[in-house]
């Protein structure tokens, strides 16, 4: 009986808690994508505070890390790798110096492409710029030209030492967008926090987070269906977690009749086909983001041994048959929809 009234008691606090707040939400274009911020707080001018300052830091975030804006410490980086690649030949000359908040960013990079063996790869800035996949009329570059670039394409090229990044070879650079919107919408929540907001979401383009609970209950995300536009596949219930995907339909083209997407396999140069999407959920949005674009390269059979393998992870893998499989910590909280 006193057990029943104490749960009847937790019960009440998690209603009440969850009573009288209000959401509140902004929609923004950002880092090239559509960014959304829902809060549920009980003073409208607090949470509208909130929000805008934790849009303003994911600005701030993004025109620091975008490798196509020209101004940003990333654009620098390469720009400077290239040039310091031509005039000083010595590795002893082309040590760059770093923010701290970059350096981190790259130290955790390293860190996915280790656990990933190489799939997860921020060098993969010149194969980027050849496969132009921003651009008006993308076309499948030639294959000597894929193969020139490759050799420039290796993790273990970038040398970070005391804030300061060097490269192995001439001609190389970083691309950070598949993790840097992940970095942001971990940035952007720690505002919140900050502001004392306690309920939200934050959702760029796919890469969100969830903080606490929705009105006293989960937050219910749903997972897209790679090939139904408009459509989920299912729901997971989840709180306090990043629920990040990488899917092959979010920037493509077809050329032959073929698809070719943004997600490119470092060892061939190519994009990666064995799989049409990776859900990752995990503590912080940064590393689910490069852990779900590194997965989505490794492939669903050696994907989901890593999912399984890491602490706090859990996962949704949907291979090229269209196939679902879900790491066995969320086997319990998905609801089919399709
Ligand atoms: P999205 O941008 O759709 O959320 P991802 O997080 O998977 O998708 O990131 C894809 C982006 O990551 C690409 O646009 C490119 O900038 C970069 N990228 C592509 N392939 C790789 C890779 N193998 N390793 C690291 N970054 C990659
Ligand atoms: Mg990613």
């Amino acid at each position: 009986m006193k057990k029943f009234k104490v749960l009847i008691f937790i019960f009440l606090i998690i209603f009440i808690s969850g009573c009288g707040t209000k959401e509140y939400s902004k929609v923004e274009f950002l880092m090239d994508t559509v960014v959304e911020i829902k809060v549920y707080h009980k003073n409208k001018g607090e949470a509208q505070k909130a929000i805008d300052s934790s849009m303003e830091e994911m600005r701030r975030v993004e025109q620091k890390m975008s490798f196509f804006l020209p101004g940003s410490e990333v654009s620098r980086i390469n720009k400077e790798a290239f040039l310091k690649g031509e005039k000083g030949s010595l590795l002893t000359e082309r040590w760059i110096t770093v923010s701290d908040e970059l350096f981190s960013l790259l130290e955790e990079s390293v860190l996915l492409s280790k656990l990933t063996k190489g799939s997860f790869d921020i060098t993969i800035f010149p194969l980027w710029k050849i496969w132009k996949f921003r651009g008006e009329n993308p076309e499948v570059p030639g294959k000597r030209e894929i193969e020139r670039v490759l050799k420039l394409v290796d993790y273990n090229n970038v040398i970070l030492k005391d804030g300061r990044i060097n490269f192995a070879r001439k001609g190389m650079g970083i691309d950070l967008g598949g993790i840097a919107k992940g970095y942001a919408v971990d940035a952007a929540v720690n505002v919140l926090k900050e502001k004392d907001i306690n309920s939200a979401m934050v959702n760029a383009g796919g890469d969100m987070y969830v903080l606490g609970r929705k009105q006293g209950k989960p937050w219910r995300i749903g997972i897209r269906h790679p090939r139904r536009e408009g459509e989920i596949l299912g729901i997971i219930e989840v709180e306090n977690k990043a629920v990040v995907t990488s899917g092959d339909y979010e920037r493509f083209f077809f050329s032959g009749g073929k698809r070719y997407h943004h997600i490119i396999n470092p060892k061939t140069g190519y994009p990666a086909d064995e799989c049409q999407s990776v859900t990752i959920v995990a503590k912080e949005a940064t590393f689910a983001d490069g852990l779900a674009t590194g997965i989505f390269v490794l492939g669903p059979k050696e994907g989901m041994a890593l999912i399984e393998n890491l602490e706090g992870v859990e996962g949704v893998i949907i291979n090229k048959e269209g196939d679902v499989s879900v790491s066995s910590g969320l086997v319990s909280k998905i609801e089919y929809v399709n």
